[in-house]
């Protein structure tokens, strides 16, 4: 299968995926739009007016959903999205969606149609890319938009510091391309240790942003901060910030205390909810295994609660014997080994519970929460990849999706 055609597979398969992905699982993974406008306004208020917010929806939304939280985010004002590849922003494009995309990982020859046509805007860091793309649309007379990447020690994506001068004059010698912005992110604004290592790299940008006054348009726009540079470096909000996971309701370092302390004004809510249902209970002796290995053997005379989920819908194996989920709004442990399609909780120390009761795996009940961050320290990650995860693998229910409709 040739490049195109695959990537056309792809974005088909997307819109039919999630047409026929687990309807009627007793799993679900609830949205809440509104909690995320309600982010968005936040981190606008945050930034102030005129601070410009790339609203980050690459990789499905972190999980939520690319399609419905992009709409979302314009509705509440979003006008700039970023994503990491060109189809994510033509799956954007065919969904409908207007306003700027920014395609952070930018393209390669076989993309640049698809980036004129969909009027796409590619980071660039690549001569070859530039060249090329610019050569392809002067042949069509359009003007695709570009940004280009500058890497100030992330040691990731962009052209070094001192290229940025022969880039820039390239780019706005060539036809059909348009230099709409110069971006750069940092590797460790989110830990306290290496403030002074962020400064430094903040002030390389800067100093390229200075050297380039002259030759860049005034509309272009600077930005190198993601979310812990939001948070903890206002002096890099720049023209415009590129907040992920922000959004999306958590704070980027594991510990939340610390952002809590930098922002207090900012109000983040968790966006994504994962739940399930007790499908059986049942009485135990003291004395009995349970799941496989036997790994768990009931100390007590046990309730324990069966519940229709495991590793086969991203509620990972390393969580056996280790997470808690809560029932009638009250922390249950995970007992013995997580399976494929199963797990169990004991449910003793809970006042009685019934089959087909809620559980939630992840997110509020009652008075009582396990969040993101709390399911990584068991799984040993960051909130991130929870989040893209347990998105991923199941179906999703979106809430309050009718709200803000301009
Ligand atoms: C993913 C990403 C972001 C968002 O980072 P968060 O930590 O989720 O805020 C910003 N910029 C770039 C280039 C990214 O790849």
């Amino acid at each position: 299968m040739g490049f195109n055609a695959g990537k056309q597979a792809a974005v088909a398969g997307m819109e039919k995926n999630s047409l026929i992905m687990k309807i009627f699982s007793f799993n679900r993974i609830e949205i809440d739009i509104a909690a995320l406008q309600d982010n968005f306004y936040s981190i606008q208020q945050h930034v102030g007016p005129h601070v410009k917010i790339m609203a980050v929806v690459k990789s499905d939304a972190y999980g939520h959903g690319m399609i419905q939280c992009a709409k979302g985010l314009y509705r509440a004002g979003a006008r700039t999205f970023g994503v990491a590849e060109v189809w994510e922003g033509v799956a954007l494009r065919r969904a409908g969606l207007q306003g700027e995309i920014v395609i952070l990982l930018g393209g390669v020859a076989e993309s640049y149609e698809e980036i004129i046509n969909y009027n796409l805007t590619p980071v660039v860091y690549d001569l070859d890319f530039v060249t090329g793309l610019s050569h392809v649309s002067a042949r069509k007379n359009s003007t695709v938009n570009v940004q280009l990447k500058v890497d100030v020690g992330m040691g990731r994506l962009g052209i070094l510091p001192n290229e940025a001068e022969s880039y820039i004059s390239l780019i706005n010698r060539l036809p059909g391309i348009s230099l709409s912005g110069l971006l750069s992110h940092f590797p460790v604004a989110d830990e306290a240790w290496a403030l002074e290592k962020t400064r430094q790299q903040l002030s390389l940008f800067k100093n390229v942003l200075a050297s380039q006054k002259e030759q860049k348009k005034a509309s272009a726009v600077a930005h190198i901060a993601n979310s812990a540079a939001m948070i903890y470096f206002p002096e890099a909000h720049l023209d415009m910030i590129r907040p992920g996971i922000s959004l999306y309701g958590y704070f980027p370092d594991a510990s939340p205390a610390r952002a809590k302390t930098a922002v207090p004004a900012m109000e983040l809510q968790p966006v994504m909810s994962f739940k399930t249902r007790v499908v059986q209970i049942k009485e135990l002796e003291a004395g009995c295994g349970i799941s496989y290995g036997h790994t768990f053997i009931t100390r007590r005379k046990s309730r324990i609660a069966v519940l229709p989920v495991g590793y086969g819908d991203g509620y990972q194996r390393k969580l056996s014997s280790r997470a808690e989920v809560l029932i009638r709004g009250k922390r249950a442990p995970v007992c013995g080994r997580v399976c494929m399609n199963a797990t169990m909780v004991d449910i003793t120390d809970l006042p009685p519970v019934e089959t087909g009761e809620e559980v939630v795996l992840m997110g509020r009940q009652g008075d009582a929460e396990i969040s993101a961050d709390e399911i990584a320290q068991w799984l040993e990650t960051i909130s991130y990849e929870v989040l893209c995860l347990f998105g991923s693998f199941n179906e999703r229910i979106y809430l309050n999706n009718d709200k803000n409709i301009n």
